[in-house]
């Protein structure tokens, strides 16, 4: 049995120089669950390899001939995950089967673009799926698998989540992995834990995987650190040395998430790390303490709106006042503080970019990442507002920019809305500020996001020309 995995690029890989300053234009980190399930399967079959259009182009000549090709999608770049599979049908004899949260949420519209959805994180049915298809194709007994036979929908039920996720990722078998590796604009990442309790509204985690939390043994989360980093430095001289702990919400269980950063201060590791995190992480000293021990710089606070109304609309558990005393008490501890923003939601009104810069500015929050309301099918945001969605399908487009027509602004004067935020956060003067004034680490993360966002602000303008196409809108 030969076997390939797919991750779609939104934009599919190119070499260019902007792969050195810009991250997410022709480049960005790969995904982790295809490489945990590519180490799942390789553990019984020996020709498993995988290929990702965010770091390289794919060898076709060694993917054609496959007996099954795994094309893992997010939403963002499940439009270019069944342009693939149009070419692999075309060409090729494989079976095609589709994965990822994209498919796990929409299952009859992907399975319509291969042979069968894999849903469901997949680590517990993977292999019993490819055995079947192996022996006779009956899997009526592996749940989370969707097809079509005779013009119907036949599927085997909801998967739950597995319990068994201590499998580190076989990064090595991700075609030319390693090679860019060196670059600084992708980042080694680890996946401590799964899950969340909370259930906000756009969550599309929520939606796809339930609200249990699963927690892997401190001591594999150490060895993965362990290897990532191996992975990520060895024969290359990257300058922002820094490990991105992926978790939704490592904090969840507090206690296991002591030990963990307890097994990594023992391990005796020096790395730097950043971290997801909700704000209460913000109250806890005794946490703080541990984090800054272990080595972590910073914490990217998922702190999203800055007005009670929208945290209450959307049922985020969260204040501006708690939000705002979390991020100072983690600068007093001398960790950084990313913010995660969203703009577009229905009390948001004209200067929701210029109130989100001014938080920025006046908080110094190190770095910002914003995007616009997202509805991901099959979450609650997406039954209330699918009326107001500008399109229904053009997936690619979920990258940020602006989908829908919000209550209060259009969606150009919205687009704008983040532009202007973005511009007076990462701007000229701040720029020569941070290259005059800061130091090491803070320099050159700044630096990195400036000509970043230089980018993402320019596709930000060109695709307002799009947005007056759908919309019609006078210029
Ligand atoms: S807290 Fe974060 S991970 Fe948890 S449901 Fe809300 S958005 Fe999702």
């Amino acid at each position: 049995m030969k076997i390939r995995f797919i991750e779609p690029g939104n934009r599919p890989y190119r070499k260019s120089p902007l792969n050195y300053f810009v991250y997410d234009r022709y480049i960005r980190t790969p995904s982790n669950g295809m490489m945990i399930l590519a180490a799942i399967l390789k553990e019984a079959y020996d020709d498993v390899y995988c290929y990702s259009e965010s770091i390289s182009k794919i060898k076709w000549a060694d993917v054609l001939d496959a007996d099954l090709i795994f094309i893992t999608i997010f939403t963002f770049n499940a439009n270019r995950g069944y342009e693939l599979a149009a070419y692999i049908k075309k060409n090729s004899r494989a079976k095609v089967v589709f994965g990822g949260l994209h498919a796990t949420l929409n299952g009859e519209e992907a399975v319509r673009h291969g042979d069968y959805v894999l849903q469901g994180e997949g680590d517990e049915t993977i292999l019993p799926f490819v055995r079947a298809l192996e022996r006779d194709g009956d899997m009526a007994d592996i749940p989370g698998i969707l097809y079509q036979t005779d013009g119907r929908m036949v599927s085997t039920g909801r998967p739950l989540p597995p319990q068994q996720i201590e499998t580190i990722p076989a990064r090595q078998l991700l075609y030319r992995f390693q090679k860019m590796a060196g670059h600084n604009t992708i980042w080694p990442q680890v996946h401590a834990s799964r899950g969340c309790p909370h259930s906000c509204d756009y969550c599309a985690l929520i939606a796809a995987f339930g609200r249990g939390v699963r927690l892997r043994a401190p001591e594999t989360v150490v060895e993965d650190i362990r290897q990532a980093i191996a992975f990520f430095d060895t024969g290359h001289r990257r300058l922002a040395k820094v490990l991105w702990i992926t978790d939704d919400n490592f904090f969840a269980d507090r206690d296991w998430a002591v030990q963990v950063l307890q097994a990594i201060i023992r391990s005796g590791i020096r790395y730097a790390f950043t971290i997801q995190a909700r704000y209460e992480v913000g109250l806890d000293d005794e946490m703080l303490e541990l984090l800054k021990q272990a080595g972590f710089v910073e914490l990217a606070v998922g702190i999203e709106f800055l007005e009670d109304q929208s945290f209450q609309s959307y049922h985020k558990q969260s204040s501006y006042a708690g939000v705002l005393q979390a991020v100072q008490n983690i600068q007093r501890h001398g960790l950084r503080v990313r913010g995660l923003f969203i703009v577009g939601a229905d009390g948001h009104e004209k200067g929701v970019g210029d109130r989100l810069a001014d938080f920025v500015l006046q908080f110094n929050i190190a770095g910002a990442l914003i995007q616009s309301m997202y509805f991901i099918p099959g979450t609650p945001v997406y039954e209330t507002h699918k009326d107001l969605l500008l399109e229904k399908d053009n997936w690619a487009r979920c990258t940020g920019k602006v989908v829908h027509r919000p209550q209060k602004l259009s969606p150009i004067e919205l687009q704008k809305e983040i532009i202007t935020a973005s511009k007076r956060i990462y701007s000229f003067p701040r720029l020569i500020q941070a290259i005059l004034r800061k130091r090491g680490l803070d320099r050159i993360l700044f630096i990195g996001e400036y000509c970043w966002q230089m980018s993402v602000r320019q596709d930000l303008r060109r695709d307002i020309r799009y947005l007056r196409k759908i919309i019609g809108e006078a210029k």
